[in-house]
């Protein structure tokens, strides 16, 4: 059974982290309300006033409740001429796959190994069977739920260790650019940046503290584009069918079916593209269509995809002469990493070189699928995705650890400072 330790003896990110978490801000797709729920406020008032009691006099909430602070640079004169604002961005609300309502953190003693219970619901376990990334933090003090909902570190563990951040560095004179803190709002929708106002946060690089893990940080993501097909074909009474009917159905049925099937969402993982008809619409014998989402990270592959589906639709054209088929791809969008590299590749190479000094390589993930930093990178403000602790996200097997915390605080005050040695360094 986990006993939780007095809280007074964790250090202030985990405390910050246990006290946000309790707070409900769990977004809702469902809604059309900005934000999607009411209650993502209660977390950013609670911001907003700890960030005054800090120090912060610019703090303040929008209407939207996107939370914003400064960091002011330590850098003074010329050395501000080329200086560039660097923001930091977690989101306050959780995913509607699981409840966070009633959030009781649970901080268990140092992790042994083995399958661990959840206080609140023993059907609920830690097991490094299902979750081998527990065999890497032993030793180290989880922080579960207790079981019957998510924990929420996704993205409390950013908020919190923004916070602590901010809290640390505001009186630290080594040498930094301004920061701009930034907390969000329904991420977990999609909306992340819908309303966000990128000229009010000013900033030239940006980092969300969003990813799972340690030591990772993640800058890439598919290239996208959706192709729509529709088949229109030729109704008859099924009577006297023979040789007239053509049925639209039947075609853009075969035409799916011809999708390699070894290349789909359920059967790809790491690298791997691929074909995935998600949509049927208004399917009878003269008119379906269907869209068809295709996805690569690279460039030459997504194109190499849609020429499949072009393929596809020319040999369904010549075995159907009497259809009509049109086919329509659209763009969605691109890799990330490639807007960061035409805006400023020093979001990538400075994050590298701080975890370096540290001590540490950072591991790159790959993303498949889309994500805040990917619009805003491709807005025109590069931000790379860094680690926040976390694993098993959106779920009720959800786990941090004190340590993961305290290393993700680290690292980040680590590239704030780096930016402040670093940034007179030209970026190409
Ligand atoms: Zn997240």
């Amino acid at each position: 059974m986990a006993t939780t330790p007095s809280t007074n003896m964790l250090p202030p990110v985990v405390r910050r982290f246990l006290r946000y978490v309790k707070i409900d801000t769990q977004s809702s797709p469902d809604s059309e309300t900005v934000p999607s729920t009411g209650k993502q406020k209660n977390l950013g008032d609670v911001l907003v006033r700890e960030l005054f009691e800090i120090g912060f006099g610019d703090a303040s909430m929008d209407e939207y409740g996107y939370v914003l602070a400064t960091l002011p640079g330590t850098m003074n004169g010329d050395e501000r001429t080329d200086s560039v604002v660097v923001a930091l961005l977690a989101h306050m609300d959780t995913a509607p796959d699981e409840s966070g309502e009633n959030v009781k953190p649970v901080v268990h003693p140092p992790y042994e190994g083995g399958v661990i219970s959840l206080p609140g619901d023993s059907s609920i376990t830690l097991d490094p069977e299902r979750q081998p990334h527990l065999l890497q933090h032993q030793g180290e003090r989880l922080i579960t739920s207790d079981g019957t909902t998510l924990l929420g570190s996704d993205d409390k563990a950013g908020v919190a260790i923004l916070m602590q951040l901010a809290e640390d560095m505001l009186n630290d004179s080594s040498p930094r650019p301004d920061v701009r803190i930034c907390f969000t709002i329904d991420e977990e929708i999609g909306r992340g940046v819908d309303h966000l106002n990128l000229q009010e946060l000013g900033a030239d690089i940006a980092y969300t503290l969003d990813g799972s893990g340690v030591d990772t940080i993640s800058f890439e993501t598919f290239n996208a584009a959706t192709a729509t097909v529709t088949v229109t074909g030729r109704s008859v009474h099924p009577g006297y069918a023979k040789g007239v009917m053509v049925n639209a159905v039947r075609i853009l049925a075969d035409l799916i079916s011809s999708l390699p099937p070894d290349e789909a969402p359920e059967t790809t993982e790491d690298r791997q593209g691929y074909y995935h008809p998600y949509t049927i619409s208004a399917g009878d014998v003269t008119s379906a269509s269907a869209q068809i989402i295709l996805r690569d990270f690279s460039r030459a592959g997504l194109e190499e995809r849609k020429g499949l589906v072009q393929s596809l639709v020319v040999t369904a054209e010549e075995k159907n002469p009497n259809a009509r088929i049109s086919l329509e791809i659209k763009d969605q969008y691109k890799n990330m990493r490639s807007y960061i590299e035409a805006t400023d590749i020093r979001a990538i190479t400075f994050a590298r070189e701080a975890a370096a000094e540290m001590g540490f390589e950072l591991k790159e993930e790959i993303v498949r699928g889309g994500t805040d930093g990917a619009r805003l990178s491709e807005m025109g403000l590069p931000t790379p995705n860094i680690f926040n602790g976390g694993y098993d996200y959106h779920s009720r097997f959800e786990w941090n650890t004190v340590e993961n915390l305290e290393r993700s605080l680290e690292y980040t005050k680590a590239l704030v400072r780096y930016w402040g040695d670093h940034m007179t360094e030209s970026s190409t």
